[in-house]
């Protein structure tokens, strides 16, 4: 529906991303879900959001490759047939972990491509539609970094953690350049989040393990993540700029 907010979440179909579909269905968002693999899932959360009432769809992406953006975006402006107004750059990736002298040059290329080169290129998409110089009417963009930026994550994955600091400064650089134009940017800091993550990156033990590390004493929940760049895109946080908000169990 026109007077409804859209909402594109990169990396929508499971775990931190899926979480913010749903809290966005309920809060009365449209909603465009990127996946790159997992059809079924992409095809579940939107078929829930529809259940909540909104406009919703999954959109196949590889948010590493050029093409593919253009092609995302493109599909969305048809799609739903009016400007993004909220964009929650979510999708990335560890890699298989290992020190960095053991890492295959293969895994660090592709994790750049995705976490840095692939954000960067959503939010130039994302800007594209939502600034009044090119005809949008301003929104909310939300970056998803990690406490890795600040932690290094020595022996699993340094270049995962370097490219969540090229997170938080494209936060920070983006905000100041579009303040001006009615699009506020921030991160939320994810510490160590119950998803398939883990498993992805070789080791599925890894999360319960770091409990001990973890002030709380438990991991996080997606949903506790989804909570916080939900309060980022809405209207509460319409003073909030450059922001990053931790949620990370005072890890
Ligand atoms: P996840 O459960 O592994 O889900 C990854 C999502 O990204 C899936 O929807 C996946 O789609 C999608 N995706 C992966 N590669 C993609 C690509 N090339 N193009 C488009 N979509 C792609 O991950 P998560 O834990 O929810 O992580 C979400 C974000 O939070 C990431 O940026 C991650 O770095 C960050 N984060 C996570 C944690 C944590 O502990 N979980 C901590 C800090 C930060 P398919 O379903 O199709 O594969």
């Amino acid at each position: 529906m026109a007077d409804r907010p859209l909402c594109l979440v990169t990396g929508g179909s499971r775990g931190i991303g899926a979480a913010t579909c749903r809290r966005a269905a309920a809060a009365g968002y449209d909603i465009a879900l990127n996946y790159v693999r997992d059809a079924a899932a992409a095809d579940a959360i939107a078929a829930e959001a529809r259940a909540m009432g909104v406009e919703a769809e999954a959109f196949q992406a590889d948010v590493s490759k050029d093409a593919d953006i253009d092609a995302l975006f493109a599909a969305v402006d048809a799609r739903f047939g009016r400007p993004l107004t909220h964009f929650v750059c979510n999708a990335g990736a560890t890699g298989k972990l290992s020190r960095l002298d053991e890492a295959d040059p293969k895994t660090i290329r592709d994790t750049i491509d995705l976490n840095v080169t692939g954000a960067i290129l959503t939010c130039q998409a994302a800007v594209k539609r939502m600034s009044p110089k090119h005809g949008g009417k301003g929104g909310s963009i939300v970056i998803v970094s990690s406490a890795a930026a600040r932690l290094g994550s020595p022996n699993e994955f340094v270049w995962y953690a370097a490219s969540k600091g090229a997170m938080d400064s494209l936060t920070l650089g983006l905000a100041r350049e579009l303040a001006g134009e009615g699009i506020r940017v921030n991160a939320v800091t994810p510490g160590m989040i119950d998803t398939d993550i883990h498993a992805s990156s070789g080791d599925p033990g890894r999360a319960a393990r770091a409990e001990k590390t973890i002030p709380a004493a438990r991991v996080g929940t997606a949903d506790e993540i989804a909570s916080a760049i939900m309060y980022l895109l809405s209207d509460d946080a319409a003073y909030v700029m450059g922001g990053n908000i931790a949620v990370t169990g005072g890890r």
